[in-house]
């Protein structure tokens, strides 16, 4: 009787996966139409990167290069400035007179995060497609590699990143506590800590996966990018008086061209930054979303806020058949198979785990509160259709363009070697 109820089991899961397959059989997936709207972005990075690139060279020539207007959107590439003009905007209920695109941007992500979790992660992000990109990548090679290689390539980003964020988080903690500060680097006491910093290296790579568990590691080392957050948070969010704000937006020099220095950081790259973008592109071909899992201050706070939202991803116990095909699929390795409701600040509403669910109606994104599942077409159309709206919304109202002209803009970038526009630890000229 007992293996008669089995088979009974077993033929009604087997009828669920073959209904499932045939009703997949579409070349349009999730994934497809994901990379659909991150190629669709990813080229709209470019050219806007582009357009300010041929803008700089036009002021840097004294107008003898071709004319192209400047691009609002590079300012989506200044986080430490988006933070700025969130903090004005709350204090003075105005925008950010030099930076607009880049404050209605950043408040465009925190409006879509709160509401669809970090949908922009994995639909709209640049950084996240490249990222995607490079793993799928690093996949392929893994493949090629013998299960010793593939752990230690695998193991050594995540137990190197846990070891140096047990070693940066008591500092930014202490920081922000204000019991030190940069100037702290330079005193002797500072050698007292070395052997700490050693050690909080070495133990990663020493403990055995009984007492350390990877789980524990990739905790730890994912606290980088909330101290990175905090870090913001509580400089300019909490500390920074808005007096100082409106100063800076208005007598500092370094704050109208702070989108050119964003771009010559990237066409005129130091060695040490050199260095540190090969270390983290060669660590994210085999560390799957490396930089958006252990630095980028903005997936942390996304993560925060979309804690909030009511778009969840749904397993029904009932019908679910213990596979793992949702875990093994999950980009961020949530342990999918074993929640009823994914909530977890990496969940990228990505629908991978959906994709690779073989059973119908057992893996869902779901309205918590409402049965019905929400398409990936409709997901993404809220997600994107919100940041876009958004966007123009600003651009038709006036809150996209800056009010500096074309002749101060040519004026300051071809004098831009000059000390005004450079910063020391955050300290600034002013004019
Ligand atoms: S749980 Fe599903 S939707 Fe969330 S990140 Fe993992 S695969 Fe993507
Ligand atoms: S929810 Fe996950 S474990 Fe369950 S059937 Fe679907 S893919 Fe398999």
């Amino acid at each position: 009787m007992a293996s008669q109820n089995k088979n009974t089991i077993q033929k009604s899961d087997a009828s669920r996966v073959s209904k499932k397959k045939r009703k997949s059989s579409s070349w349009m997936t999730s994934l497809i139409f994901r990379w659909i709207s991150q190629i669709s972005f990813f080229i709209l990075t470019i050219y806007v990167g582009w357009m300010f690139y041929l803008f700089v060279r036009y002021c840097e020539t004294g107008g003898a290069t071709v004319y192209v207007t400047r691009s609002p959107g590079v300012e989506a590439f200044l986080p430490i400035g988006a933070f700025m003009g969130l903090k004005y905007f709350l204090g003075t209920g105005k925008v950010d007179p030099l930076h607009p695109a880049g404050f209605v941007i950043f408040a465009s992500i925190l409006l879509t995060s709160f509401l669809f979790q970090r949908g922009f992660c994995s639909w709209i992000c640049p950084a996240g497609t490249m990222s995607e990109w490079v793993w799928r990548f690093g996949d392929w090679i893994k493949s090629k590699f013998n299960k010793g290689v593939r752990y230690w390539v695998e193991a050594f980003p995540v137990k190197l990143t846990c070891g140096l964020s047990m070693i940066s988080t008591p500092i930014v903690t202490l920081m922000l506590l204000d019991i030190i500060s940069f100037s702290s680097f330079g005193s002797p006491n500072m050698k007292f800590i070395y052997p700490f910093m050693i050690a909080a290296i070495i133990i990663p790579f020493a403990l055995s996966r009984k007492i350390w568990p990877a789980r524990v590691e990739d905790s730890i080392a994912r606290v980088w990018k909330y101290s990175i957050f905090a870090f913001f948070a509580v400089t300019i969010l909490i500390k920074m008086p808005v007096q100082q704000l409106e100063m800076m937006f208005t007598n500092v020099p370094f704050m109208k061209v702070a989108d050119v220095r964003m771009l010559k950081f990237f066409t005129n790259m130091s060695m040490l930054a050199i260095i540190i973008l090969s270390v983290i592109v060669v660590f994210s071909i085999f560390s799957k979303n490396y930089w958006c899992r252990y630095f980028c201050p903005y997936g942390a706070m996304i993560g925060i806020l979309g804690w909030a939202s009511a778009f969840r991803i749904v397993r029904n116990k009932k019908t679910c058949i213990d596979c793992s095909k949702c875990t093994i699929a999950c980009p961020v390795h949530i342990e999918v198979e074993k929640k009823n409701v994914v909530y977890n600040v990496e969940c990228l509403g990505c629908y991978d785990c959906v994709d690779s669910c073989p059973v119908d109606d057992t893996l869902d994104m779901k309205l918590l509160g409402y049965k019905k599942k929400i398409h990936y077409a409709v997901y993404a159309g809220f997600v994107v259709g919100l940041f876009v709206v958004f966007m123009n919304t600003a651009r038709v109202t006036g809150y996209w363009y800056n009010n500096v002209s074309l002749q101060e803009y040519m004026e300051r970038i071809s004098d831009l070697d000059d000390p005004k526009y450079e910063h020391k630890q955050g300290e600034f000229a002013v004019e």
